[in-house]
């Protein structure tokens, strides 16, 4: 997604230089959320995932190479070697080469049915096996757990999640807001065990036909799709001697730089310099990879621009429930609106700040928390969370 927009805006903004975008995957560049969602229900077509139609590409004069890895970078030398045996030469190159999934190792992890979901090949096997399945048992309570769950119970799949945390989402949102997330999904049928964690498969034959949990559950089921989370995919830029940082991203300036000139890095995989936040951030999320594009690109083109957009991050469960976030941050949540009613903003405070905001329903509400979080501002709670205040005004 990253490399895929800073392709365009390179054009856009006017390079008349040659530009190549590798990528080892079969698919050009697309937009993985619809794998867990419209993808994965069938409601939405692979052209519709796809970030630009196929023919785009040659009319921006872009080349695009797939099923084609880089195998080595040469900072110093500038030099891109091929998977295909190619080393081309480059003025400026850009990193976004994303995340890794996370493995689970535990006893029969190899057995025929056990799922994980990066790619399009992936949500392709879960829609086919979902087909034939009655039971699904997901693992992982974060987003490709619960919406994934959300997408196979819409159409009557028997779903169970296995996690961690005590309630779905704990960890990004805390108990109270996770909570009502784990309470649309039960309404839906989902069933949850949450405190819980994965200890084997068992199966029959070749194939997964029950999870067991280190809690003492035996989960009957025809699949697994395991959502434990991912890494960043750092062996090209480790390999290439950029600095790395300590969130395991390679390390950019605010320019989204790596620590050779002229080299860039993008998306999941960069752990930039937010102007916004004061510190180094690396971001897990679609707009994030989106908007890093654009900022790689124009500091390509000599703009000298530091990337200044707040973090945003959506999610939905089927057709239940979406949910909207700036941040990231943490802090107590002060509710604006009902979670009973499904309507509702959580401010996150940290020390008297606005770091992070969550919304149900109150798109609206995310401007001034974005302003809040640029300035480092901290309106009153109580305030806040008196729905007759106008939030523009505090
Ligand atoms: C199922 C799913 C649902 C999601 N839903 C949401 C959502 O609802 N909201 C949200 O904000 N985010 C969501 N995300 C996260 C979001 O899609 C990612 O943050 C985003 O795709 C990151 O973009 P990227 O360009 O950094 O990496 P990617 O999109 O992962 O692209 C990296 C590409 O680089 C390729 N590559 C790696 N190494 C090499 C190499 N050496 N040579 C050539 N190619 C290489 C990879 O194969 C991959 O194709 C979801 C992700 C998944 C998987």
């Amino acid at each position: 997604m990253a490399a895929a927009n800073c392709a365009r805006w390179l054009r856009e903004e006017g390079a008349d230089g040659s530009i190549l975008l590798v990528g080892r995957e079969y698919d050009p560049p697309y937009n993985r959320p619809p794998l867990s969602k419209g993808y994965l229900r069938g409601e939405e077509s692979r052209e519709e995932v796809l970030f630009r139609p196929d023919e785009w590409w040659g009319e921006q004069d872009i080349e695009l190479l797939t099923r084609t890895s880089v195998m080595k970078l040469d900072a110093g030398e500038r030099v891109a070697t091929l998977s295909n045996k190619d080393e081309v030469r480059f003025g400026s190159a850009l990193l976004a080469t994303g995340s890794n999934v996370r493995r689970l190792r535990a006893d029969g992890c190899d057995l025929e049915g056990i799922h994980y979901l990066r790619a399009f090949a992936n949500s392709d096997a879960i829609r086919e096996e979902a087909a034939e399945a009655e039971r699904v048992v997901l693992i992982g309570g974060s987003y490709i757990g619960c919406e994934v769950a959300a997408s196979l119970a819409s159409q009557g799949r028997q779903c169970s999640i296995v996690m961690q945390e005590e309630v779905t989402f704990e960890r990004h949102f805390g108990p109270e807001v996770g909570g009502f997330f784990q309470r649309v999904l039960e309404e839906h049928g989902v069933t949850i065990h949450g405190g819980d964690e994965l200890e084997r498969f068992e199966g029959s034959g070749e194939r997964v036909s029950r999870v067991i949990t280190a809690g003492g559950l035996s989960l009957d089921c025809d699949m697994v799709v395991i959502g434990a989370g991912v890494m960043p995919d750092v062996m090209l830029a480790r390999g290439a001697g950029l600095e790395l940082g300590e969130a395991e991203g390679v390390k950019c300036s605010s320019r989204l730089e790596s620590s050779v000139r002229g080299v860039y890095a993008a998306g999941d995989i960069c752990e930039y310099d937010s102007v916004i936040h004061g510190r180094h951030l690396r971001v897990e999320h679609w707009d994030v990879a989106f908007n890093h594009g654009k900022t790689a690109a124009l500091n390509m083109l000599g703009r000298d621009v530091p990337h200044d957009t707040v973090p945003y991050f959506f999610s939905d469960l089927a057709d239940w429930s979406s949910m909207e976030y700036v941040g990231p941050g943490a802090g107590e949540p002060v509710i604006r609106g009902s979670l009973d009613d499904g309507d509702f903003t959580a401010f996150y405070l940290d020390g008297g700040k606005v770091t992070a905001a969550l919304t149900v329903g109150r798109s609206d509400d995310l401007e001034p928390a974005g302003r809040w979080i640029t300035e480092g501002a901290g309106p009153d709670p109580e305030a806040l969370a008196d729905e007759s205040t106008d939030l523009a005004s505090l």
